[in-house]
């Protein structure tokens, strides 16, 4: 959208007009220019599709030529026209459909059907509306310091992740790495790596932490207990001083 707006989509008039390619023509219809307003509006494979998925043009029906009137009525769709609320919903996957397609054909010689594009931008504003918020919201986090030595389960339902560094002085690399055990023990994840070495030793714990972190958050668990050795780390995630 906003490659539209700034007028940088690489559609063919724009590169043409750069002199990046000859051709500024419109691929599906080549008596016009492939403009942005072009490829997205007033393309007959564009107001095709937009007919189809029964949204209409600002002007009486139809699309001006003007890119951003045709932008602004159709992102603000709903707001406009109580009675095109429906419609709303499905003008980003539409728009964003209209390119790769566009690029489908132009590099792979692939056609969609114009019926086709919209039940598919329908599907894809059905699955965004029932998506799962990121997993990284549902984790319950809990920091905690370790006692080097003797490592305890985490409580029932919980799992533990504990993180390390090893960082030496006449080394130029540094190692990290976690595990995240379950409540009997058992080992579920592990990672371990080499890194550059940073300056100092904590720099190589938070980053222990931080990969940790990432890496469970993508997994579906809701509690986990993160653990380092490194008081250091736990104080700055724990937003204390140290
Ligand atoms: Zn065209």
């Amino acid at each position: 959208m906003w490659k539209c707006l700034s007028n940088s989509l690489s559609v063919a008039g724009n590169l043409a007009y750069r002199h990046l390619s000859r051709e500024s023509t419109c691929i599906r219809c080549p008596e016009n220019k492939e403009s942005v307003n072009h490829l997205l509006f007033k393309c007959t494979y564009a107001r095709l599709i937009w007919a189809l998925a029964l949204v209409p043009g600002p002007a009486d029906g139809e699309w001006t030529e003007s890119l951003y009137t045709n932008l602004y009525w159709v992102l603000n769709l709903a707001e406009e026209n109580g009675r095109l609320e429906k419609q709303a919903m499905i003008v980003p996957w539409i728009l964003w459909r209209l390119w790769k397609n566009r690029n489908e054909l132009v590099f792979k010689g692939r056609k969609f059907e114009a019926e086709e594009v919209t039940r598919r931008a329908v599907e894809d504003s059905e699955e965004w509306r029932n998506r799962k918020e990121g997993t990284a919201l549902q984790i319950t986090p809990r920091v905690d310091r370790g006692v080097s030595g003797q490592w305890r389960p985490p409580p029932n339902q919980w799992l533990k992740c504990n993180t390390d560094a090893s960082w030496h002085h006449d080394h130029n690399r540094c190692g990290i790495g976690w595990v995240l055990r379950n409540e009997q023990g058992e080992v579920i994840w592990v990672g371990a790596r080499a890194l550059p070495k940073p300056k100092t030793a904590m720099e190589a714990e938070v980053e222990a932490m931080r990969w940790a972190l990432l890496m469970v958050s993508r997994f579906q668990y809701k509690n986990i207990i993160f653990e380092s050795d490194a008081q250091v780390v736990i104080n700055l995630l724990k937003n204390r001083e140290y």
